[in-house]
């Protein structure tokens, strides 16, 4: 971890998330050599991707599982430190960012809540830093000759500056929304293969297509986060008292955790 930067060793695959098929199937056509060979065949020079709506929903994970699936190093990008005044100056630090980025290219850079630290633009106050940063960030983006691709990553698509959404600025705009019920038992299966490994924990518990959807009926606004915290919460109530899981351990947890994604979806949509 450099200052603004931090690389992200990255183990999660496409396999790890559940749903978001438009974002896998898009994907899935495209390659790491797509960066290189995209240009030569007459195509645009690939640019990147911006990943916004409801958080704890995948977003990061898709960051972590293209730069898996490419091989390429992940730098995320801080943009609350970019403006903290603690490592440097706010647009030294975007020019350092992107330079480092560049070095070690073929690479990805991530950059998180990228609405953060824009939401100062046409406002009062420290807008003009803002705005300079950020075009040098939509300026670099333009002419880039090197071949980084950006992910950007918001949690609120109304703070984004519509420059940023403009067409051509990014390949493509992929929003996130609430897992649907078949998304939510998705989700379930991943964690439980990946928690339940152990045949103590699992007991005799068998998550089958009618269990994952009783569990996905009983979680209608859950977020994937919340969902792995189901996951982890009725196992530790197994395992507190030493024993495999049973459904109602899920009945209990599921009903005693009270959802945020609703209101958060509400706010930014
Ligand atoms: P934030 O904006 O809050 O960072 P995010 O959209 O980037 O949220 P993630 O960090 O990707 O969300 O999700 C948090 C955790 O929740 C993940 O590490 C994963 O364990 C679980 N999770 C969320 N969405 C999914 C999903 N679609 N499939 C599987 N697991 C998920």
């Amino acid at each position: 971890k450099t200052g603004v930067l931090e690389y992200i060793k990255s183990e999660p695959n496409m396999d790890d998330i559940g749903g978001l098929e438009n974002v896998k199937r898009w994907l899935k056509k495209r390659n790491k050599s797509w960066l290189d060979s995209a240009e030569e065949y007459g195509l645009p020079a690939p640019k990147g991707v911006l990943l916004t709506g409801v958080p704890g929903c995948g977003k990061s994970l898709i960051a972590k599982a293209i730069s898996s699936m490419w091989q390429l190093p992940l730098l995320k990008l801080d943009m609350g430190k970019i403006f903290s005044g603690i490592v440097g100056s706010s647009e030294e630090n975007m020019r350092k960012a992107i330079s480092t980025a560049e070095a070690i290219s073929p690479s990805i850079l991530w950059i998180d809540e990228i609405e953060k630290g824009l939401s100062g633009i046409g406002a009062s106050g420290d807008s003009g830093t803002s705005t300079r940063v950020f075009g040098t960030l939509l300026t670099w983006m333009q002419e880039k000759t090197k071949p980084v691709f950006v992910i950007a990553t918001a949690n609120n698509i109304h703070a984004i500056p519509p420059e940023l959404l403009r067409k051509g600025r990014f390949d493509e705009i992929f929003f996130v929304d609430l897992p649907t019920k078949k998304e939510r038992m998705e989700i379930f299966k991943i964690h439980l293969n990946k928690r339940l490994k152990s045949p103590k924990a699992r007991g005799d518990f068998q998550f089958d297509h009618q269990t994952l959807e009783k569990l996905a009926d009983l979680t209608e606004t859950f977020i994937g986060a919340e969902i792995e915290q189901v996951v982890i919460s009725a196992l530790f109530e197994a395992y507190s008292q030493d024993r495999g899981i049973t459904f109602s351990d899920f009945e209990k947890v599921i009903s005693n955790t009270v959802p945020l994604s609703v209101t958060q979806a509400e706010q930014i949509r």
